[in-house]
């Protein structure tokens, strides 16, 4: 799969004065150009290959990860902005806001303290959790909470690259610019999109039954069963996934469970050989 760098939604100078020309012309023109480019080598060069941006987020390691994390982001970061006048939530995620934190100011409020004095690189998200509720956080580096299961909302780029152009050290300057930029009708869908998932996640699953695990040779052996069992379960109460990628999870991890626990069983059978055979 070969991604591509995505148009901008707007024209080069359309967020000054928080977002200059020559910092969206560098940003978007060169960093999220470099990572895209760099995600299509790499990826290559992995047992991903035909894996989407997303995928690559949640199951690829080390530079292809961070790669394609930094170029999902970006792009995620450019479509949470708008020019034009500010506009505000709609009404259920306005009430889904005032529920967590209060009101909409106190969410600016905690939203602009925790991007503030996050230390070093990174992106502060404003996310929907795997149970639902709304929380803010930051994330370093090229960190992305769908690693995590969860749902972005919205994002700022910390990164000194998103700023230091137009405000120099000042990162406060940017923050206070950026939330008058937040396309909220783009949150909305988001948050919308996100429950919709998460109410059908809710009905019960008619893929990837449970597996059969085969009956165990020795206590050893389904011990191991019941611990990776217990895994995936876990796994399998991830609600982020498409039913069938959760679907081709629950598959991979049953051949998992057996693998192991026959290779459990082997073990333990070689040793009663060698103890029968002293
Ligand atoms: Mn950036």
């Amino acid at each position: 799969m070969t991604f591509q760098l995505p148009k901008l939604p707007y024209a080069l100078d359309a967020l000054e004065p928080t977002i200059s020309a020559d910092t969206l012309r560098e940003h978007h023109g060169a960093h999220h150009k470099s990572y895209i480019e760099k995600t299509n080598k790499l990826q290559q060069e992995s047992d991903l290959t035909d894996a989407s941006l997303e995928t690559l987020v949640q199951r690829a390691d080390g530079a292809l990860l961070q790669n394609a994390a930094q170029a999902w982001n970006h792009s995620f970061y450019w479509e949470s902005m708008t020019p034009g006048d500010a506009s505000e939530p709609g009404a259920e995620l306005r009430t889904a806001i005032d529920a967590t934190f209060g009101d909409l100011k106190a969410l600016r409020e905690l939203f602009l303290e925790r991007a503030g004095s996050h230390f070093g690189s990174g992106w502060a998200w404003l996310v929907r959790e795997k149970d639902g509720r709304l929380s803010v956080e930051c994330t370093h580096d090229a960190g992305c909470p769908l690693r995590d299961g969860k749902t972005p909302l919205l994002v700022c780029d910390l990164w000194e690259h998103a700023y230091y152009l137009d405000h120099q050290h000042d990162r406060g300057a940017y923050l206070e610019g950026f939330w008058s930029l937040i396309d909220w009708a783009r949150v909305d869908q988001r948050f919308a999109a996100a429950s919709t998932v998460s109410d059908a996640s809710s009905q019960p699953r008619t893929h990837g039954a449970p597996p059969t695990i085969p009956v165990s040779r020795t206590r050893s052996a389904s011990l191991i069963g019941a611990a990776l069992l217990g895994g995936l379960l876990t796994l399998g109460g991830c609600g982020d996934d498409s039913a069938e990628n959760a679907g081709k999870h629950v598959d991979d991890f049953a051949e998992d469970v057996e693998d192991a626990a026959e290779d459990v069983a082997d073990e333990a059978e070689d040793l009663i050989d060698d103890h029968d055979g002293n």
